[in-house]
């Protein structure tokens, strides 16, 4: 597979008033066309900054992207202008937001709001737009009778659909998802899901998704990566993930959560708290809820080590430097 994405040593910090909070630390992602990648951690971790770092949507002030570069079909988007990233946002990247309630405009009927993308970012006329618009519709299992009803005729979980249908208008090849079915009930996720599943598979088109929940990232991810205060502490396929955790933050994350077989539940939460992002321990980010740590853990930066075939972890015992064998 050809590669899309590739992230290197991304770092974003917002420079506040009370002190600079080290959002991103140096991250790595690499993806391929059609591949989904699962970016996984608890509130905090860095996720969402990673999303608004890749579509350039960091606020800026405070946000500030310090380091690093993300090639996107072989080009750096850090380098490019705000125009030329304007026309990649929407029609070659599209990003779905938590919250479906706030992402569309209540004054413009749904049908309007997919066109519109169409019609920027494809040579077409507003008539031609409002076909497309129609399949869209239809494609994420909405009638297209109702191109002309307004957002508030929609439930939570068919208003997600549009914005699903909004993100895919222009065939994008990379979606980023943040939390995309986290304020839907549980059956309207899972519809959700299988719709998102379906259409990843009928456009080919990468997706990065965002989430704290396991059992979304199991239903829809070939790899996955797991974040803890800014940086990537393991990335696996999904299957290495579940079958052998060896992060002990992840193995913490996935509980008593046995395999992929098994129902997946929620993260279990870690004792002890995420560290404030503006004073980040040393060493190792995890060592001050790590139950395996030792004195070098608070002195000695962990590098990544490849333990298998892209499977990585950041952590001194899979460097030697620490005994222990994690289990969960
Ligand atoms: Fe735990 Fe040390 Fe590994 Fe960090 S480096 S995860 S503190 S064992």
């Amino acid at each position: 597979a050809k590669e899309l994405l590739n992230i290197n040593n991304l770092t974003i910090h917002y420079i506040t008033d009370d002190g600079t909070v080290k959002a991103v630390n140096g991250i790595d992602i690499k993806l391929n066309e059609g591949e989904t990648l699962g970016l996984v951690g608890e509130t905090g971790a860095g996720k969402t900054t990673t999303a608004l770092g890749i579509m350039r949507l960091v606020p800026n002030p405070p946000g500030k992207i310090i380091n690093g570069s993300i090639e996107f079909e072989g080009r750096n988007l850090l380098d490019i202008s705000e125009e030329e990233m304007r026309m990649i946002r929407g029609n070659k990247i599209s990003m779905i937001f938590q919250d479906p309630m706030t992402s569309l405009n209540p004054v413009m009927t749904v049908g309007e709001q997919i066109a519109e993308v169409i019609e920027i970012h494809q040579n077409v006329s507003k008539q031609e737009a409002m076909k497309k618009a129609e399949e869209m519709l239809e494609l994420v299992g909405i009638p297209a009778t109702r191109v002309n009803d307004y957002p508030h005729q929609f439930s939570g979980g068919m208003k997600q659909r549009v914005i699903i249908a909004i993100a895919l208008a222009c065939n994008p090849k990379l979606l980023i998802a943040d939390e995309p079915t986290t304020a839907l009930d549980v059956t309207i996720q899972a519809q959700v899901l299988d719709l998102m599943n379906n259409l990843k598979e009928e456009f080919k088109t990468a997706m990065i998704l965002i989430t704290h929940d396991l059992g979304v990232v199991a239903e829809v991810c070939d790899k996955v990566a797991i974040m803890y205060a800014g940086e990537i502490v393991e990335t696996a396929s999904l299957e290495q993930l579940f079958e052998n955790p060896r992060h002990p933050y992840t193995v913490g994350l996935f509980g008593s959560i046995p395999n992929l077989e098994e129902e997946v539940d929620r993260l279990k939460p870690i004792k002890g708290l995420m560290p404030d992002p503006t004073n980040l321990p040393k060493g190792c980010k995890f060592h001050p809820r790590c139950p395996y740590a030792k004195d070098i853990c608070s002195k000695q930066e962990p590098k990544i080590t490849e333990i298998e075939n892209g499977h990585k972890v950041k952590c001194l015992i899979y460097e030697g430097l620490v005994d222990a064998e994690v289990k969960r």
